[in-house]
């Protein structure tokens, strides 16, 4: 058996679980937060309980300190930093160099710097993060697992925007995808479910929670997806717009708006807040909604409408659909919003079954009905522990 850390580094925030591989049994996760600070604050939960630190964290470094204090405490999840036997680092932008997980090596980190101009936020965090566990945890190897890595299968057309080839060529605008850990992890549960070859099923795969993607995957690989250059584009997300005209930006330029507004109004005041005027959160939103918020309401319908739209068009450009699948917070808990957007599916095939949506709820289960030539599926997502699958199957396998 294998102890098999897994981390989650953010420019603010770590995340990490320990996985015992091959069982597939998570002995504790934690997190922290607010790195940077003197109120750094760790939470670390076991099938046994809950621990809490409070401390100073200046730096990633401390951060990590603190982390491998909390895994071997008394009580902790492992007795010695070396029972972990390896390291498997979820980091966001592969671009086109990767499309499966891999061993880190100087080439790997070369990648994740070269590719830091695409996801300015989140490859430095995760690269620290790397750093760090390589100095602290010498004797383990560590691989990349990468969120862009899965959609590196969609064809040109599906991945070119209509502009000028040289913006492709010279700035790499394209669409890259994210999201791909979940896809590629429900994907799999999804073919295991229903007993299809991985290798031949044909799915939509949707993944609702803060952040939301849709993507299509024919025969076992991605072949569209609605995130593109950024994590911006697609459905209308907690906080983020998704989709709209971009002459919208030019326009609100024109209007005076400075670049970090427009910025703010897309990633952060947007989406179903912005929309609401309630809050991000799907049941803030959905209690609003009942008691007779009229914004609430139509937050909640320009999401399903959304989502619909997506469904529909990657329908049709798929052979066949063997599932949709729900899956991500919202996905797996919010049964009214399930509805919502399956219950009018029926011109493509999907005919939801209400009575199975209310019973399933983080899942996994069907909730279409018996005969509905599309199957409708709830599974629940779990990116670390496909982190873990990878970094076992390539530092053991
Ligand atoms: P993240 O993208 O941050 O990982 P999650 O996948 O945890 O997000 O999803 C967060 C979303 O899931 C929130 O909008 C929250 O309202 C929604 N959610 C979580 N539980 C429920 C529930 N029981 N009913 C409805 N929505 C839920």
């Amino acid at each position: 058996m294998k102890s098999i850390l897994i981390i989650n580094c953010g420019s603010s925030s770590l995340k990490y679980e320990v996985y015992e591989m091959p069982d597939r049994r998570s002995l504790g996760k934690g997190l922290i937060e607010r790195i940077g600070g003197s109120d750094g604050h760790l939470t670390q939960k076991t099938p046994e309980g809950k621990t809490e630190y409070d401390e100073n964290l200046p730096d990633h470094k401390a951060a990590m300190g603190l982390m491998l204090k909390a895994l071997t405490a008394p009580g902790g999840i492992l007795k010695s930093v070396e029972d972990i036997a390896a390291v498997g680092h979820r980091v966001v932008h592969g671009g086109e160099d990767y499309s499966a997980s891999v061993i880190i090596d100087g080439k790997v980190i070369k990648a994740i710097e070269d590719n830091t101009e695409l996801a300015p936020l989140h490859n430095p965090a995760n690269l620290t993060g790397i750093r760090e566990a390589q100095t602290l945890l010498p004797h383990c190897p560590q691989a990349a697992v990468w969120d862009t890595a899965f959609h590196q299968t969609l064809s040109p057309a599906a991945y070119l925007y209509g502009l000028d080839r040289r913006l492709y060529e010279e700035y790499r605008i394209r669409r890259y995808g994210f999201h791909g850990t979940s896809h590629r992890y429900v994907c799999g549960e999804a073919a295991r479910i229903l007993n299809l070859p991985p290798q031949e099923a044909n799915f939509i795969s949707c993944h609702l929670g803060n952040g939301a993607s849709i993507t299509a995957v024919a025969a076992g690989k991605s072949v569209d997806t609605s995130m593109g250059f950024t994590p911006l584009e697609g459905l209308v997300m907690g906080t983020r717009s998704g989709d709209l005209d971009p002459a919208i930006l030019l326009y609100l330029l024109d209007k005076g708006l400075s670049k970090t507004e427009i910025n703010n109004e897309l990633n952060k005041k947007g989406g179903m807040l912005g929309l609401s005027g309630v809050s991000n959160d799907m049941r803030d939103i959905g209690r609003a909604a009942a008691e007779g918020n009229r914004r609430a309401e139509e937050a909640l319908e320009v999401y399903a409408h959304r989502i619909r739209k997506y469904i529909g068009g990657y329908t049709a450009n798929l052979d066949r659909v063997d599932a949709v699948i729900f899956t991500g917070g919202i996905g797996e808990n919010d049964i009214p919003m399930r509805e919502r957007i399956a219950g009018r599916l029926k011109s493509i095939g999907i005919v939801l079954d209400p009575a199975r949506n209310k019973e399933v709820r983080s899942g996994p289960g069907i909730i279409s009905a018996q005969g509905s030539p599309i199957t409708l599926l709830v599974v629940p997502t779990n990116e670390e522990l496909q982190i873990a699958l990878d970094t076992y199957e390539i530092v053991f396998g």
